[in-house]
């Protein structure tokens, strides 16, 4: 790595610290961090230090995307698209923990160049599990396999079990998924205790039900949440969510267009994820990829989809036209179809709405909300530029542009437990941040102008690393 000083003088600095952007300000890294935020004009001259004219540029803190998948994003050809857009960290919220911590290690150790990955360890399913054999990578190999990007546990012995192997692991935090009843819930979140963050993508068990157990932070605004946002009558039972619901798309469409977001139950609901601090990582982006609003695949960036994103999806493509052609021969009833197929474009912009205007009213009653995506599980988005049209979502909702970027770095940092390091330009902290050539403030989307990409202290031009994305290697 460089450790030469670099100075970045003259720009408009958004520190995300909760005041307005500084024009004028200089910016001096040095051994990887943040040295002095100064202005301008008293910044003096730094003898041996890299110097980037910031005239008529912005600066803002790197970008945090608080739900991805590495391993299902193209693994190691995912890294460079991630830096070359800005996202300088990543939470991984499912993989297998021995593919992502040794390489979390090797980028921290600056071996891989890649952004910072903050590893969740695998999903920690309940039975029978929210994937079946047919779900390829997601599919679960048993209980307790560190090789698994989905573990299936079945007892709070297990569950007890499954924490001290991945805390001796050393992960970052925790996913609990669908397929988890109330029970094991409770004996997760026990045995826990508070070490490391917990985060859910839930469905047997309520998001109200985690949050008086104590989670820390729920994905997913269309999922999660639904049995506590929607009206009663189109709740799905207890088992019957997630996973084992056909055309799964269709029925929360349905709960979500017919939503009052006035009623009392909603509005209890709010208060309890804003009394109790939990934050809700919403995966905007997959309501407008995974529903019938297919704003996805207008996202120019899919052109810089990673080779081993690409590869994935034409295996899984392959896959799926082989299962229906065998049960076609066979005289068996068709697989269900894909989860795009069949959605109705109406009822799914009715759910977009509504959906955004939670966003709002979780954001206006002081909760947090912090931009994230699912990319590598969910339909047609691609590494970084997807966060892009999450913060783009955010500002549509109805969030002030500087909030927007606030939440996507210094209160996502605070909810990686990682404020200490990440998530502002303030001396002292890890040199993570964006020359932008256009005003983020003005704009929102002008988070893409990015010029130059500076992690850890190193500068990177976006351009090369996209290209190395697709390219792979
Ligand atoms: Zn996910």
């Amino acid at each position: 790595m460089d450790s030469r000083p670099l100075l970045i003088s003259n720009a408009t600095v958004f520190d995300a610290t909760g005041g307005p952007a500084r024009p004028n300000t200089s910016i001096l890294i040095e051994e990887g961090r943040i040295a002095a935020v100064t202005p301008a004009a008293g910044q003096g001259t730094h003898e041996g230090a890299t110097l980037i004219d910031g005239t008529g540029k912005f600066v803002i803190p790197g970008l945090i995307d608080m739900h991805v998948h590495v391993e299902l994003s193209g693994g190691e050809d995912a890294l460079p698209a991630w830096l070359g857009t800005g996202v300088t960290s990543v939470r991984d919220v499912g993989g297998a923990p021995a593919n992502l911590i040794p390489l979390r290690d090797a980028i921290n150790a600056g071996t891989k160049t890649g952004p910072r990955v903050f590893t969740y360890g695998p999903l920690l399913d309940g039975t029978p599990p929210i994937f079946g054999a047919a779900a390829g990578a997601l599919a679960p190999r048993g209980g307790i396999d560190p090789g698994s990007l989905t573990w299936t546990i079945a007892d709070a012995a297990t569950a007890e079990q499954a924490v001290d192997e991945l805390i001796a692991r050393g992960v970052d935090g925790f996913k609990l998924y669908a397929g988890l009843r109330p029970d094991l819930v409770r004996a997760f979140l026990e045995r826990i205790d508070g070490r490391l963050p917990v985060t859910g993508h839930l469905s047997r068990t309520w998001a109200s039900e985690a949050i008086e157990m104590g989670i820390n932070c729920l994905e997913h605004v269309h999922a999660t949440i639904y049995q506590d946002v929607v009206p009663p009558e189109f709740r799905h039972p207890r088992e019957e969510g997630n996973g084992f619901i056909p055309n799964y798309w269709t029925w929360l469409n349905t709960g979500w267009a017919n939503a009052d977001l006035g009623a009392d139950y909603v509005k209890r609901f709010v208060e309890l994820l804003v009394s109790r601090g939990v934050a809700l990582s919403p995966t905007t982006v997959l309501i407008t990829g995974g529903m019938a609003t297919r704003e996805a695949l207008d996202e120019p960036g899919l052109k810089y989809t990673p080779r081993g994103l690409t590869q994935r999806r034409a295996a899984q493509m392959e896959q799926a036209r082989r299962l229906r052609e065998e049960a076609e021969k066979a005289g068996r009833p068709l697989p269900p179809p894909m989860a795009l197929e069949g959605a109705d474009a109406e009822m799914g912009q009715r759910a977009r709405a509504k959906q955004l205007e939670f966003l709002r009213m979780v954001y206006e009653a002081g909760g947090t909300v912090v931009p994230s995506t699912d990319v590598g599980a969910a339909p047609n988005q691609v590494p970084g530029f997807s966060l892009h049209r999450e913060l783009a979502l955010f500002a549509e909702a109805g969030i002030p542009n500087a909030a927007v970027i606030e939440l996507a770095t210094r209160h996502a940092a605070r909810v990686l437990r990682k404020d200490d390091e990440l998530g502002t330009l303030a001396p002292g902290k890890r040199a993570d941040l964006l020359l932008l050539t256009k005003d983020p403030l003005a704009d929102i989307h002008n988070t893409r102008a990015i010029e130059t990409v500076v992690k850890d202290g190193v500068a990177y031009a976006p351009q090369p690393l996209l290209e190395r994305a697709v390219a792979g290697g």
